[in-house]
């Protein structure tokens, strides 16, 4: 069986211990990967702490470590169709996707190698003649970064490329389902010149790896993208360290359709926006909100299209849907769906997982207009699941979009310019697509609100969110200083 090894310091290292790794689309073990330990993670700390205060980086000028990340994108796009394999496998990720996110995370690598030398401080007009008082960026310190299953290599690329352009170094936990992509991206990451200990890459479990990382004392900030429920761990395990938190979590994203869309294209963008990716995408549409006059049309479509998804082995290019990544995550869409049935919601299609190895799950339509507080209203399936409620009034339309404890993504979709004005100005999310669903670009900031976290990924934002403020004043007066006993 292949067997994969952690990156510390610079090296390629077995860990504490090893667990298997198991392919979704069979459901059998694959691979080891090395777990991490408390003495794992504490040395990668280490090492990252060191590296910050070398200095290789830490006297490196910002144009040289955008240099560095330059080439890392080159090497990330040369290496693009095999980190996209080991997705593939690893997490069940259809090729079809993986080989062209991949190729695209490169850019977000070009995008802050730019960005490294244009992170400028300040100098103030500051109110006293014999001052100057100016504003230095800094690097925050050491990051420690946890990341999902999904789409692992683009979830590292906005923490990496922001916090390396910054001059931060950096500890990051690979998602224990599906390592494979990070494990061998650090062997792309060793080839890039950075100096030993910038980049740590480890896996391993919640409490072993991932509440060690996030509450060790030399840890200045932590880039978490996950659940809620483990957001609240990360917080809590930042009382230890107090280190600044960005929390990236889910959503249960309103998907909305007036009776004036062009209702072939917006099926499309619903297709893509919840059952691609199996549904297993933050930001997916999984809320579907649409005007009862159109309601039956936009149904009869989106169901033809579900119906004639492709579901297969991920790595076949023709395949549409493949596996969901994890068995608990079959079983938890299996259960949530029953108990909404019961709860009455009305099944337009799918619903049931097939006989089989592999954690396949068909795509699902639930009409709920007539039981809108189903579970499968409000909970994140993280699946390729879709809620459907009619409405008949804008205002209707306003309400339901934000009637959610969640605030990551919406879509609007209709041809009335001032309606989506409106719309855009009410809905309560940190994404608004219209027209359009699931659009991501490395200058484009990504988050939300409430239960979907706070803090920006993507765009110059999110450079600033790894970075300190150093205040300088310098005297420029010989004089003596004046009373010592006021306050200048
Ligand atoms: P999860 O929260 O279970 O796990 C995420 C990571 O946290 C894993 O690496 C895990 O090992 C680690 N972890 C678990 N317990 C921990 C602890 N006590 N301390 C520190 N780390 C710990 O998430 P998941 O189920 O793997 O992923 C799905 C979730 O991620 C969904 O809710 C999804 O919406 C969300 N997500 C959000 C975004 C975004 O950008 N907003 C993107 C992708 C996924």
């Amino acid at each position: 069986m292949r067997s994969f090894q952690q990156y510390i310091n610079g090296q390629f290292e077995d860990a504490s211990a090893q667990f298997e790794s198991l392919d979704p689309s069979t459901g059998q073990p694959w691979a080891l990967m090395p777990e991490a330990r408390a003495c794992d993670v504490n040395r990668a700390v280490e090492a990252a702490h060191r590296a910050f205060l070398a200095p290789e980086w830490a006297g490196m000028t910002a144009s040289a470590r955008g240099k560095l990340l330059l080439r890392l994108a080159d090497l990330i796009a040369g290496n693009a169709q095999v980190l996209a394999e080991l997705e593939t496998r690893d997490t069940g990720k259809i090729l079809r996707e993986t080989r062209a996110q991949i190729a695209y995370v490169a850019e977000y690598y070009r995008y802050y190698a730019g960005l490294a030398d244009k992170i400028e401080g300040a100098h103030l007009p500051i109110d006293k003649p014999d001052m100057e008082v100016w504003l230095r960026r800094e690097p925050i310190g050491v990051v420690a970064a946890v990341v999902p299953w999904n789409s692992q290599l683009f979830l590292s690329a906005v923490k990496i490329g922001p916090a390396l352009a910054a001059g931060c170094t950096m500890v990051l936990k690979a998602s224990e389902e599906g390592p494979a992509p990070m494990l061998e991206f650090a062997r792309i990451f060793d080839q890039a010149g950075f100096p030993k200990g910038v980049l740590n890459i480890v896996t391993g479990f919640g409490a072993d790896c991932g509440s060690v990382l996030t509450s060790h004392p030399k840890v200045a900030h932590v880039a978490f993208t996950g659940g809620p429920e483990t957001a609240r761990h990360i917080v809590r395990n930042s009382a230890e360290n107090l280190a600044s938190t960005s929390l990236e979590l889910g959503g249960k994203s309103p998907f909305i359709v007036f009776d004036d869309a062009d209702l072939d294209s917006a099926a499309n963008a619903q297709v893509s926006g919840i059952f691609a990716a199996t549904g297993q995408s933050c930001v997916a549409g999984s809320r579907l909100l649409v005007q009862n006059s159109v309601k039956e049309a936009f149904l009869e479509r989106l169901k033809a299209k579900a119906e004639a998804c492709v579901i297969g082995r991920p790595d076949d290019m023709a395949t549409e849907i493949g596996p969901l990544c994890t068995k608990r995550q079959r079983d938890m869409a299996q259960a949530l769906i029953a108990r909404s049935l019961e709860q009455g919601a009305k099944l337009v299609t799918g619903g049931k997982a097939p006989e089989g190895a592999g954690y396949y799950f068909p795509p699902t339509i639930l009409d709920c207009s007539a039981a809108r507080d189903a579970e499968c209203v409000t909970r994140e399936f993280f699946g390729p699941v879709l809620s459907v409620v009619g409405f008949d009034t804008e205002e209707e339309a306003i309400a339901l979009a934000n009637d959610t404890a969640f605030g990551l993504a919406s879509g609007v979709f209709t041809r009335n310019l001032t309606r989506a004005h409106r719309m855009i100005r009410q809905i309560r999310a940190g994404i608004v697509w219209v027209n359009t669903y699931r659009a991501v670009s490395p200058m484009a900031p990504f988050g939300g609100h409430g239960l979907s976290g706070h803090g920006r990924e993507g765009g110059l934002a999110a450079a600033l969110d790894y970075t300190t403020v150093k205040t300088v004043w310098l005297r420029t007066s010989d004089d003596p200083i004046p009373d010592p006993f006021i306050m200048r």
